[in-house]
């Protein structure tokens, strides 16, 4: 029955003179999120609004999912177009749509005419009394209620008549690609893929890397990681994952660094490579998935520790959350399932015993002069050998 959405945006709309930057970009991935749908679409931006109109046939359920996904969407309405054949066939397509909408009519409405076009007869207040009567005239099981209607029926007079009722509510946040970019340290826990989503909502383009330990971690521990990074894309758009191997890395730090201070040192590697890519692919800051005192590497001194070692900032969206709080965002992005599957990542096979959760910066910093030899030769290996997959 639905042939076209209005999309209602929040946050975008308060933008003053940049607004257009926001719109433009909230229909850009409008667009591209709807490429994956069948059937055609066009997206138009008319009189400070956007809508989706449907060109052909299309698939509604998967239509609402795909629109779901894109940042800087409140509200998806879907909408029904009708030809202004006069205010009598207007009156008869109203009630013939709550009667195909709500079968259920235990429900209290509220008529809402507007005109775009002021020569149209009738003018919204008749509008609003005429077609309330017609619908309770149809229906009498429901009623009016001007205050909270749990029935709020658009009735829109522009080029054609609108109408529409129900608000799916759309993810929020601001269009991908209005922020810049950010570099996503993507593990394959629960953590990491909710804190790009996190980040991806504020409008930041996400690139991500991850640090690969085979033969200690499995390719498929690998798979694992794109495919959160797949879950993640379809959000975001695409993301450039670098994956890097950092074997050599970690046995060497295993050999030359006292072991409860392991973790540590392998984090600090980590964000000082990250933060290397992230400079050279034009990110503005780096992010992981950490929350204070979750684990011996995510107290305020580790935390503290890890920091030391970038300039750039690092963007740690869960940092106040509660596991139950980050598994609940990971099961409504689709990305708990596959974080969950059992296998192994680069940092639970060296891990210590007894890790250091009061980690000291000048024993750290000194330790890591242990490493002077040969750690900047294979930082620059792993670098080199960056394998760069483009996830969509
Ligand atoms: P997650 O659930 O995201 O794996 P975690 O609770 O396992 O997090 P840690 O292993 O301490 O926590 O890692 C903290 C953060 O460091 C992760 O959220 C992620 O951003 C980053 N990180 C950890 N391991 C890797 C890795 N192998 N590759 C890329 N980033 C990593
Ligand atoms: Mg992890």
């Amino acid at each position: 029955m639905f042939t076209a959405f209005l999309i209602k945006y929040a946050e975008i709309g308060v933008k003053g003179k940049n607004r257009y930057l926001f719109e433009n970009a909230l229909v850009q991935q409008i667009k591209y999120a709807l490429k994956k749908c069948d059937g055609e679409f066009a997206v138009r931006k008319t009189d400070g609004r956007i809508y989706v109109d449907a060109v052909s046939e299309f698939d509604y359920e998967e239509t609402v999912a795909a629109l779901q996904k894109v940042f800087g969407i409140s509200g998806i309405c879907p909408m029904v177009y009708v030809e202004d054949e006069g205010f009598e066939k207007l009156g008869k397509t109203v009630v013939d749509y709550i009667g195909k909408v709500y079968p259920d009519r235990h429900k209290t409405f509220k008529v809402a005419a507007r005109r775009a076009r002021k020569n149209y007869p009738l003018n919204s207040m008749e509008m609003n009394m005429e077609l309330g009567g017609l619908i309770l005239d149809a229906y009498p099981e429901m009623r009016v209620d001007v205050h909270k209607p749990d029935i709020m029926l658009n009735v829109e007079v522009r080029d054609k008549i609108y109408i529409y009722s129900e608000i799916i509510p759309g993810p929020g946040g601001m269009p991908v690609g209005t922020g810049g970019k950010a570099m996503l340290l993507l593990s394959g826990g629960i953590d990491s893929p909710v804190a790009g989503w996190m980040i991806a909502k504020r409008g930041v383009k996400i690139d991500a890397v991850y640090f690969h330990a085979p033969p200690y971690t499995s390719e498929r521990a690998k798979q694992k990681v794109v495919d959160l990074a797949k879950k993640v894309a379809a959000y975001t758009g695409p993301i450039y994952l670098h994956v890097i191997n950092f074997t050599d890395i970690q046995l060497y730090i295993y050999d030359k660094c006292p072991h409860d201070e392991l973790t540590i040192i392998m984090r600090r590697y980590m964000m000082r490579i990250a933060e290397h890519i992230a400079r050279e692919t034009e990110c503005l800051g780096l992010i992981t998935g950490e929350s204070i005192g979750q684990v011996a590497s995510q107290t305020m001194h580790s935390l503290m520790a890890t920091n030391e070692v970038c300039e750039m900032p690092v963007y740690r969206p869960l940092i106040g959350f509660d596991k139950m709080e980050i598994v609940d965002i990971s099961e409504r992005i689709d990305t708990y399932e596959t974080s969950i599957q059992p296998y192994e990542d680069c940092c639970t096979i060296f891990v210590a015993k007894h890790p250091v959760t009061k980690p000291n910066l000048n024993i750290i910093r000194k330790h890591e002069h242990n490493l002077e030899e040969k750690i900047e030769e294979l930082v620059q290996k792993a670098l080199d050998e960056d394998e760069v997959i483009i996830v969509r």
